[in-house]
């Protein structure tokens, strides 16, 4: 690489950052990614980490070692904490050092989104939301703990609670999340305890819509609602949660005793709009021009859910396909700029369609005019997500767990991992746990 190649600084290596790195391989440009965690996730398979189904590893590689044959790609563990835009500098914070300007010569902003309460952050100490592979893992956690909980609880008015999981917010990860609570309940855990029987755990999806996965055709929301309460989950609609504390949420008026709620509902965009000190939309997310680049900043590129671009009138939504399109893109784009080739015309999205997974062997799928829900809609759901793992070991390694998982009822990892020890549960602090003979 000559010296004077110019640096293209990417921020973020989840699905846009990834995308725009792997298109830079051949350019004759330093390429430098910057995130704050190292692997890259898969987020669209998280709820599967949350619930047992697989392990933190099989949906998460070392971004590094994605890239490592990528000679002109150096990647480096770090958080960005601000933007200069008048020096061409970002500046960032790792493990030993703060503030550290890292200069550029282009610069692409993928950094995603977080969790959002809607204003009610207070809600967040008790409804973790999922996002990262740490929050799958706490929520595995916090849902494995209230069945060990409720089995060393000998006051049976008690299990109620604590086998009570509510989830808030029914788009996507919502119904994926409680769909795959009631295959937990009823077919990996049933034969396993003693004083309680897990399939007695109740579990309710809320949400102020009045239908569930509201992005998708009404059938679809429609088979996809049927099929939840088939498999036991309350599905209550038309209402959010006025409330939610330690001792559960208070939808309309009333209170739902549950020392499990899990938030699924909002996100927020990541800071880059402030960073960058330019117009963003309502929620945050920073409007970029048709070339995916920043007004007055043909150097800036700002890709996937921390942007905002509007195609035939309409916002392009927060998926995985929005953010590896345009992160490839981007790319693109800079290699021809470095290289002097003429540039490509305006980005233009192409929707492959919308699916979810509703349970064992269900799913809903919308593509173009093709709306299909069942069994068909569930294996390609399975195929298209197994294609879209990083690595092909991930491949192999998912493929085989869900053949298990679907022929068994077992799961690939139940561990409680509490690297600090478990806390003492309220529950028990007041009553004493006694181990009598019907415990053993
Ligand atoms: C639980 C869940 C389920 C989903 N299911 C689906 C689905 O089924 N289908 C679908 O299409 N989409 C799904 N999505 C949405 C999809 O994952 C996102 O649209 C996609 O990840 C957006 O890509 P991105 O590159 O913009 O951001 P991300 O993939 O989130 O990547 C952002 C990266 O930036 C890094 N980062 C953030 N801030 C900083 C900083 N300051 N410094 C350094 N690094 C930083 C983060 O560590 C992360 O690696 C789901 C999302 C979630 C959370």
């Amino acid at each position: 690489m000559p010296a004077s190649a110019p640096r293209v600084v990417i921020v973020g290596g989840g699905f846009g950052g990834l995308a725009a790195a792997k298109a830079l391989k051949n350019a004759p440009a330093e390429v430098l990614l910057i995130d704050r965690t190292n692997p890259h996730l898969f987020q669209p398979l998280l709820y599967q980490v949350a619930t047992s189904v697989l392990t933190p590893g099989q949906i998460g590689s070392p971004i590094r070692n994605i890239l490592r044959g990528q000679q002109n790609t150096t990647v480096i563990l770090g958080e960005v904490s601000a933007v200069d835009k008048d020096n061409q500098c970002v500046f960032v914070n790792a493990a030993d050092r703060e503030g550290v300007p890292v200069p550029y010569d282009y610069l692409i902003l993928a950094t995603g989104v977080t969790h959002s309460y809607f204003g009610h952050n207070e809600f967040e100490k008790f409804a973790p939301g999922l996002k990262s592979l740490a929050d799958a893992v706490a929520i595995r956690n916090k849902i494995l703990q209230a069945f060990e909980q409720a089995e060393a609880e000998e006051d049976p008015s008690r299990h109620r609670d604590l086998l009570t999981f509510v989830l808030v917010g029914a788009g996507p990860t919502g119904v994926e999340m409680a769909s795959a609570i009631a295959l937990l309940v009823r077919n990996t855990l049933k034969l396993e305890f003693r004083r309680i029987n897990p399939e007695n755990a109740r579990i309710v999806l809320l949400d102020m819509a009045p239908r569930v996965l509201g992005t998708f055709d009404e059938k679809l929301s429609l088979a996809a609602k049927k099929r939840l309460e088939k498999l036991g989950v309350e599905v209550l609609l038309g209402h959010g949660a006025d409330q939610i504390d330690a001792n559960g949420v208070i939808v309309a008026g009333e209170r739902i005793s549950s020392r499990t709620v899990i938030w699924t509902a909002g996100v927020a965009p990541s800071p880059a709009g402030k960073w960058l000190n330019v117009e963003t939309d309502r929620a945050g997310r920073v409007r970029i021009q048709p070339n995916l680049s920043v007004p007055g900043h043909p150097e800036i590129f700002v890709v996937g859910d921390t942007a905002s671009l509007d195609q035939d009138g309409k916002p392009l939504p927060g998926v995985a396909q929005v953010a590896i399109q345009q992160g490839r893109y981007a790319g693109k784009l800079i290699h021809r700029r470095v290289t002097d080739k003429s540039k490509p015309g305006p980005f233009r999205y192409f929707d492959k369609g919308n699916m979810a997974v509703v349970g064992k062997g269900f799913a809903v799928l919308q593509s173009g005019k093709v709306h299909l829900s069942g069994f068909l809609a569930w294996l390609a759901w399975a195929a298209i997500h197994l294609q879209f793992l990083a690595q092909s070991s991930l491949r192999v390694s998912v493929f085989l767990q869900w053949v298990w998982t679907y022929l068994t009822g077992q799961r690939g990892s139940r561990l409680i991992v509490n690297h600090y020890g478990p806390k003492r549960a309220e529950a028990v602090v007041d009553a004493p746990l006694k181990l009598t003979a019907s415990s053993k």
